[in-house]
């Protein structure tokens, strides 16, 4: 039985109830009143249910396609404006006791190089990526209670934040580790993260156990539980996400936004970002081996679709995806991403030959930041380092209650100016730097309220004096 309200897996993300939502949509898929009644729906940018976020991603009139691309775009617009938040995956180690076949870290993987920083080395990796230009990282390790204690990631997450290095800082630390328990979030909550993330990677029962045969992250439930204890330990602030590939995407989805509707009955608060990572190749892993992969105008409709039913969540995409696909997705939904990125242990500080490879899949996008930060601008975006709400308290539902109000803007996108200012001041080549400082000088007469703009600017102009770290 359906219940966005239990406490158990199995009732709030109910098996049957996709199933009955699958054959749903795939009944009015061509229902043109119902399909026009639920854009109609959409477009007062409140969200929308699993079962009528379904019928738009199963939609087969090519006009109201239109339509439904062309909503997308507009509430990314109205929500995000033209900013894309930037960001770096860190790993710390790569050991691992799961057997997740995906996953070249699996445990029988023998010949993979197994690594695990020392807090010198995470010093010579945040310095690295300090000295690219970034300031916010989802530090990401195996499972693996021996090698990888919470103690040990505790202790990264204080070396993290403690490293000055020039004008650099690492000002949010996001962190994606293995399921645990209320006591272990709590423990990550005073030692002040961002946001906690942890993909379900499918929500499919019976396929999840078959693809984590053994070790720890077998148990379904434990692992879908894993953020109503989060949110039990303080942290309010999670991220969620499937590894597109693994199942059905429609299943997926449905499971997705059933996830969303249960922390938001449950807590009062949603998902505060959704990652919508595609399987890629890797050391041992095969991604044609899995049946379930879906093409880019695929990827593009699921990803245009997230963003109607929930536009408050932020979505996120790695490197995994290549330029051309970022660019498309982008305009549709996507508002934060990774640049840069090194999916080794250890790889910023040095990268790794080939042979000793410990990375966890192959990257697409191989541009450094800067040339990511450079097109960005080009395409008419304004990369942006903010971190400001997690500093500001601004978590959980008082984060949502600002983004209800239209009133988040009035930070973010002054936010975003003034930290892309500090990039350019800081790390940015020439090339981006005057692209850069054009850019801001046009957008900087968009802040809509006169006090804040004058605020931003006299903050612009102490920056170029050598000041840092202004946010609203
Ligand atoms: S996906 Fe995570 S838990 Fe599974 S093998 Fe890889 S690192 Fe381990
Ligand atoms: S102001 Fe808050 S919501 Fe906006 S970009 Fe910064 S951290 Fe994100």
């Amino acid at each position: 039985m359906y219940d966005p309200r239990s406490m158990k897996a199995e009732e709030f993300i109910s098996h049957e109830e996709i199933m009955e939502t699958l054959a749903f949509a795939q009944a009015h898929r061509r229902d043109e009143n119902l399909i026009q009644q639920i854009i109609e729906r959409a477009k007062e940018r409140k969200g929308l249910n699993h079962r009528e976020a379904m019928v738009l991603l199963d939609c087969e009139l090519e006009e109201k396609n239109q339509q439904i691309y062309a909503l997308a775009e507009q509430i990314k617009k109205d929500f995000y404006g033209n900013r894309i938040v930037m960001f770096a995956p860190l790993y710390l180690s790569n050991y691992c006791i799961n057997g997740c076949v995906y996953c070249p870290y699996h445990l029988k993987n023998k010949h993979i190089a197994r690594k695990k920083l020392t807090q010198e080395e995470i010093r010579r990796e945040v310095i690295a990526l300090q000295d690219m230009g970034h300031k916010r990282l989802a530090l990401e390790t195996g499972e693996d209670p021996v090698n990888n204690p919470i103690e040990y990631v505790l202790e990264s997450i204080k070396t993290i934040y403690g490293i000055q290095h020039k004008n650099g800082a690492i000002r949010r630390v996001n962190v994606n580790i293995a399921a645990t328990t209320v006591e272990n979030y709590r423990k990550l909550k005073e030692a002040g993260i961002g946001t906690y993330i942890l993909f379900q990677e499918t929500y499919h029962k019976r396929s999840y156990e078959k693809l984590h045969p053994t070790g720890p992250k077998h148990d379904y439930a434990y692992h879908t539980e894993a953020m109503d204890r989060a949110m039990e330990g303080g942290i309010d602030d999670v991220g969620i996400g499937v590894l597109f590939g693994l199942e059905l995407y429609r299943y997926e989805f449905a499971g997705l936004l059933m996830h969303a509707e249960h922390l938001e009955a449950v807590h009062g608060v949603g998902p505060h970002t959704i990652s919508v990572p595609r399987i890629r190749p890797a050391d041992d892993i095969d991604a044609d081996a899995f049946d379930n992969g879906i093409n880019d105008d695929t990827f593009a409709k699921l990803v245009a679709c997230i963003r109607i039913a929930v536009p408050y969540t932020g979505m996120i995409l790695s490197t995994r995806e290549s330029q051309k696909c970022r660019e498309r997705v982008l305009r549709l939904g996507i508002s934060q991403i990774s640049g840069g990125s090194r999916t080794s242990v250890g790889g910023y500080a040095k990268p790794e030959s080939p042979r000793e490879n410990s990375a966890q899949f192959d990257v697409s996008d191989t541009r450094t930041l800067d040339e990511v930060v450079n097109w960005l601008m080009r395409l008419g975006y304004i990369p942006s380092f903010c971190t400001a709400c997690y500093r500001e308290g601004r978590t959980g539902d008082r984060f949502m209650s600002l983004c209800k109000s239209g009133q988040i803007q009035n930070c973010c996108h002054p936010n975003a100016l003034l930290t892309l200012k500090e990039y350019l001041m800081d790390y940015a080549s020439e090339d981006t730097r005057r692209i850069g400082e054009k850019l801001i000088a046009e957008e900087i007469e968009k802040v809509p309220r006169e006090k804040t703009r004058e605020v931003a600017r006299r903050n612009l102009a102490a920056i170029e004096q050598g000041k840092r770290d202004f946010r609203f």
